[in-house]
């Protein structure tokens, strides 16, 4: 089955029991501050479990455009390593507000995976919240899970929520047991383990409480349902792949990243793992930049600065030393444009911003390495063999070098890195942004009269290099 198909199959099986298909919101959430990125399906229905909006259905499907980067549920770090996690992916969802509730929740999505997409019951297990005996019992009595196969997790794993404040509740989710070939080995193995064997495939959470700012937990008007299964996953799956990188939704942007940077897929791990980040930064950046965001110092155009760095980064490893990621949005938009049409539309700005990004980060890279080896002259001259963490900090400052590239760089010269060093300028420099930030907060009025009270020394030292080529451009 191809990828489109099974998009289309989960809609109309929801569409079919009388849910509304409702299309994807963006990426970037509208009036939502406590939010980076939209990160799950409920995102856009949030105001409607609260029964603060209403809507003329009580019953919603969608395919969601998701991004788990920076913010609760980052997954950038993740990406490469594991066969299942991306920054931008599709979450397929269904949601009741105040219709029904567990049990059906529990046999819409059983019905689903084991007599339309036929996945093997013997395989599939299910985790629910530790104290939640009634989906302890629908899954057992009602749907013939056998108890073994029912494993009870607590907080971290089976209690979801969006953010740090808003609608959450306990959850259930069902997996999928790929066996032995896929898992980590370790005799514990078994669900909630890290690695890819039980994959998580689909979470249904039963939306009870909303939390507030203090933490504290009250009943949402109605008891609601909220699911998420990763588009990626439930594909490669049904493709009988080994990772979500090698179904139909990747394979056409990973030949072209293959055929450009003239690497091959499927032979070397550590090339796979650069591939694969490329291959994920591409569909990040696509999307991001097709809803406005440009790379930034700040906030979410950060995170999307980032992306594109930590791509770019894996480009070099490829040995590779030209402009190339911009290549890549050709083969997205290929593979997503019927879906989502904004990434048609912005094709050349999506082009355009990330080749500027590349070249500026390019021109960074050079500046930097004549910088890397004068201070190698210096340490060279007095005979130490550690990297100050005020000259690691300068490169990931000033030039914006990522951190793991500097190190690179000082391995290759046989250096150490002063990494507390490193960090604690890292904070210094956090604690100055915070204060910034603040004085944003209490306005400007606040800061000029604290000014005037003498108790600061401050003294401009002119633009970082970095940031005067940002303002050139
Ligand atoms: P995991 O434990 O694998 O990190 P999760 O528990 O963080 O997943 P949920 O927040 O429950 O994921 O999201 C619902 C579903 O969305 C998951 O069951 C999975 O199918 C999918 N999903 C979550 N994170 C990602 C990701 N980073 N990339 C692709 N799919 C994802
Ligand atoms: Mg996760
Ligand atoms: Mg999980
Ligand atoms: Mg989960």
């Amino acid at each position: 089955m191809q990828s489109f198909e099974i998009r289309n199959l989960f809609l109309d099986y929801f569409v079919s029991h009388g849910h509304e298909h409702v299309k994807s919101s963006p990426l970037i959430p509208k009036d939502d501050p406590s939010l980076l990125f939209t990160n799950a399906g409920m995102v856009q229905f949030k105001r409607v479990f609260l029964g603060e909006e209403q809507r003329p259905y009580s019953r919603a499907t969608s395919c969601q455009k998701c991004m788990r980067a920076g913010g609760k549920h980052s997954d950038l770090e993740n990406v490469g390593f594991t066969a299942r996690h991306h920054t931008f992916f599709e979450m397929l969802g269904n949601f009741s507000f105040g219709d029904y509730f567990k049990r059906e929740a529990i046999f819409f999505a059983w019905q689903l995976l084991t007599e339309h997409f036929r996945l093997p019951k013997e395989k599939l297990w299910v985790s629910i919240y530790k104290d939640d005996d009634e989906a302890a019992d629908i899954w057992e009595k009602e749907v013939g899970m056998p108890v073994e196969r029912i494993v009870r997790l607590g907080e971290k794993d089976n209690f979801w929520q969006m953010g740090d404040t808003g609608p959450c509740g306990p959850c259930s989710e069902i997996i999928i047991d790929q066996g032995e070939d896929f898992g980590c080995g370790k005799p514990d193995c078994s669900v909630g383990c890290d690695c890819d064997r039980f994959l998580e495939l689909w979470n249904l959470v039963f939306m009870q409480y909303n939390r507030d700012e203090e933490g504290k937990l009250t009943a949402l008007p109605k008891p609601s349902i909220d699911t998420g299964m990763g588009l990626e996953r439930i594909t490669a799956v049904l493709q009988g792949k080994k990772t979500n990188f090698d179904t139909d939704l990747f394979q056409p942007i990973i030949s072209e990243i293959c055929s450009v940077l003239n690497v091959s897929y499927g032979r070397e791990r550590k090339t796979d793992v650069s591939i694969k980040v490329i291959a994920d930064h591409i569909r990040a950046s696509t999307f991001l930049i097709a809803e406005g965001l440009i790379p930034s110092n700040e906030g979410r155009g950060y995170v999307l600065r980032r992306i594109i760095r930590r791509a770019l980064r894996h480009i070099k490893l490829l040995q590779y030393d030209r402009v190339a990621f911009y290549r890549f949005v050709e083969p997205v938009i290929e593979s997503l444009g019927t879906i989502y049409p904004e990434i048609v539309f912005e094709r050349k700005r999506i082009e355009k911003i990330i080749k500027v990004e590349e070249e500026r980060f390019l021109r960074s890279l050079e500046r930097a390495q004549q910088i890397f080896d004068e201070i190698l002259e210096n340490l060279k001259k007095s005979g130490s063999k550690v990297l100050p963490g005020e000259e690691i900090f300068r490169l990931y400052d000033t030039f914006g070098l990522p951190f793991d590239l500097i190190k690179e760089m000082a391995q290759d010269s046989c250096l150490e890195l002063d990494e507390i060093g490193f960090h604690r300028q890292l904070n210094k420099q956090r604690e100055r942004a915070r204060a910034a930030s603040k004085a944003q907060e209490i306005g400007i009025d606040e800061v000029y009269k604290e000014l005037r009270s003498g108790n600061h020394d401050f003294k401009f030292t002119g633009y970082t290099d970095y940031e005067a080529e940002t303002i050139i451009h």
